[in-house]
């Protein structure tokens, strides 16, 4: 069975969330472990979690990926913003032990001006210092679209953040469809080469979940504007053959179009459809 499901919402709790996520017809999803602009985390743990892990695993929901929030930058210059990206980042993995075994996705960041090499450095560094031998989270490093000085837009800059981290049995990487082909690996006309140099360069043993997005800009257009499944760029034809590629299939794929629950509801319908059972 095709093991999709969509970004969705905790602000009403984990229950909650686990109610819309049966809704729309997910098996997995997606959550931010806290306000996307920063801020104070919801508390994790308590009678909501017990009743959600009860809930999921009656229901058959696995795979939550939680997403750190999109302002924090793991490769910053300034040494306070630095500082709270690694604070956020090791209290968000704390708090993850309360739904042991998942996966944790961050933006590798921006390297503002200090140069990729700089970049990359400054992020191994960040992982060297909030993961632990003991955590049960798989830290996923998303790859990017490469707008501004974003890092992690080529697979080597990936490759090299997990050469550099010592704790590297933790870490794998998400990609996201929208962002690889904006940032100039051509998904839509071959898949297959390009699966052929992340393999190469990363190894699909790291590949661990998909972000299944249509881009409303061109190949090569380093923007990051995602659009809904088959309304852009990819088409849906693409999408048809990501989710059935022997190499992905089996990995859980998160849509982060731009829906409402209804929407995507109709979305993994729509994908639910296309998979070869
Ligand atoms: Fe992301
Ligand atoms: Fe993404
Ligand atoms: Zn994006």
């Amino acid at each position: 069975m095709l093991n999709i499901g969509c970004h969705l919402s905790v602000t009403r709790g984990y229950c909650a969330m686990a109610e819309d996520a049966l809704y729309t017809g997910s098996s997995c999803f997606q959550f931010f472990t806290r306000n996307p602009r920063g801020g104070a985390a919801k508390p994790i743990g308590g009678e909501d979690i017990a009743k959600f892990l009860e809930l999921a695993k009656a229901r058959g929901l696995n795979s939550f990926l939680a997403h750190a929030p999109y302002t924090i930058n793991p490769c910053a210059a300034k040494p306070q913003v630095l500082e709270f990206a690694r604070t956020t980042m090791a209290d968000d993995l704390d708090r993850m032990e309360h739904l042991p075994g998942n996966l944790y996705n961050f933006h590798p960041g921006s390297h503002v001006g200090q140069g990729l090499e700089r970049g990359i450095e400054l992020i191994a560094e960040t992982l060297n210092l909030v993961l632990k031998p003991d955590q049960t989270t798989t830290v996923l490093l998303e790859t990017m679209a490469g707008k501004g000085t974003e890092v992690g837009s080529h697979f080597e800059e990936l490759r090299e953040i997990i050469d550099r981290t010592e704790l590297s049995e933790k870490l794998g990487v998400c990609l996201d469809t929208c962002h690889i082909f904006d940032a100039g690996y051509d998904i839509a006309g071959d898949l297959d080469g390009v699966l052929t140099e992340f393999d190469r360069v990363i190894g699909l043993g790291r590949l661990r979940a998909i972000h299944l997005n249509d881009s409303k800009n061109p190949f090569t257009s380093h923007k990051d504007r995602h659009e809904v499944i088959g309304g852009g760029s990819l088409g849906l034809e693409t999408f048809k053959r990501v989710i059935n590629h022997p190499a992905l299939r089996a990995l859980p794929f998160y849509l982060e179009t731009p829906n409402d629950l209804a929407g995507y509801k109709a979305e993994i319908e729509l994908l639910r459809g296309l998979y070869d059972e």
